[in-house]
């Protein structure tokens, strides 16, 4: 792939496309159709995903008209109640939100959510963007379904700036009203098999949606282009194993295409050998990393690996927050590839994450690295990487995918 494809393909996609949007349809069919120009044949997987259409949001603090943004699938209701901003929410601080509107710096976890509830929390209102900058976006959240688990009540975004006017001016009561159609929507996974001399398989992921004011450039149609270029690479070059590319739908919505990929294909991740995830590579600014869901050895290999390349890297042992954490609960051993930017060079899940933020040159040498990696885990005379996940790497999953919670 020429630098001029890269950021063509970048250019092609420079819109929002959330999860289950008409976007992400226009986006799944973009990336078919590249396939489909290097002679492949990718297919089209939708899954069931919740949707919901506001019909009426407001926001007022005593008395004034706040802008806000009603949470997708956090019901529909009035609710008038005195308002606490929240800064701590330890047992103690909880005791202050009962019957109220609730104020909360950060993001609206699932044990903070019922812990919330519990403490009788009415409503909530969070904030987004930066006080630094001069917008004044708001981000379209989500009350996600495995957070709420059925147990609504409504919930307003603002900008950070109304945030801390309303906190300095020692706001009392908030007013939300909320209306919304809720109903069952599709996403989609766009798959490709590249069938090699055996049975089993790599399966290669990455996410192409997007969050609502994003053109998710860097994250993540960077590690989209990722993996259109490796496919094209390995489309003719040998692989004894087999490959198959999954582009995944709604992986900010909290991981939904891939968790529908695992959940579909089941019986077929038995002979899956690695999943290797792309999210964000290629930024002109940052560190390349390694993340790990499998036994150690593999950091260790990798690290050996870039040292041999003269590649500069840092690998570890974790849980990625992506596409690669669904697959590595079904056993699969996986490895997360990416280049984080500092926060002061590029921004995501805001407008600013564009094209402007990458550089062709280091896609081109971020995307050989992974090509590098994945030739020699595909032409392996055995696969090398262990079946067997890790203790270690199992508690990480259960706290991650909240069957477990970690003690503070
Ligand atoms: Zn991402």
């Amino acid at each position: 792939m020429t630098n001029e494809q890269i950021m063509g393909i970048f250019a092609d996609t420079a819109y929002v496309r959330t999860g289950g949007s008409d976007e992400e349809l226009r986006c799944a069919e973009y990336i078919a159709a590249k396939c489909a120009d290097m002679g492949l044949q990718a297919a089209i997987e939708p899954f069931a995903v919740e949707m919901a259409d506001i019909r009426r949001e407001s926001l007022t603090v005593d008395g004034r008209a706040v802008t806000a943004k009603g949470y997708l699938c956090s019901g529909s209701g009035t609710v008038d109640a005195p308002l606490v901003y929240l800064p701590n929410t330890d047992a103690c601080s909880r005791q202050r939100c009962a019957g109220k509107i609730v104020l909360l710096d950060g993001r609206m976890g699932y044990w903070l959510y019922h812990d919330l509830l519990d403490s009788g929390m009415a409503g909530f209102i969070t904030y987004d963007g930066d006080t630094h900058y001069a917008d004044r976006d708001i981000d379209r959240r989500e009350l996600r379904s495995f957070v709420s688990k059925g147990q609504k009540v409504p919930g307003m975004n603002i900008n950070v700036k109304d945030a801390v006017e309303l906190v300095r001016a020692g706001a009392a009561h908030a007013r939300i009203e909320l209306e919304q159609d809720e109903y069952e929507g599709q996403s989609r996974n766009v798959v490709l098999d590249l069938p090699g001399q055996r049975e089993e398989f790599i399966l290669f992921t990455a996410h192409y949606d997007s969050t609502s004011l994003s053109q998710g450039a860097y994250d993540n149609m960077s590690g989209s282009v990722g993996l259109l270029a490796m496919a094209e690479h390995f489309a003719s070059h040998p692989h004894s194993y087999g490959m198959r590319f999954v582009w995944c739908g709604s992986e900010e919505r909290g991981l939904l295409g891939s968790k529908a990929y695992a959940a579909a294909h089941e019986e077929e991740l038995g002979r899956c050998v690695l999943n290797i995830n792309l999210d964000m590579i290629g930024s002109v600014m940052g560190k390349f990393i390694a993340c790990v869901t499998g036994e150690e050895k593999l950091v260790h290999y990798i690290e050996y690996m870039a040292a041999e390349l003269g590649w500069g890297l840092e690998s570890r042992q974790g849980v990625y927050s992506s596409d690669s954490t669904p697959l590595a609960d079904k056993g699969v051993p996986a490895v997360s590839f990416a280049r984080l930017a500092p926060g002061s060079t590029a921004t995501i899940h805001n407008s600013y994450d564009t094209s402007a933020l990458l550089l062709a040159e280091r896609m081109q040498a971020d995307i050989g690295f992974i090509t590098a990696f994945a030739d020699r885990m595909a032409n392996a005379a055995r696969c090398p990487v262990g079946r067997e996940m890790p203790e270690n790497m199992k508690e990480k999953l259960d706290y991650y995918l909240l069957r477990k919670r970690e003690k503070k």
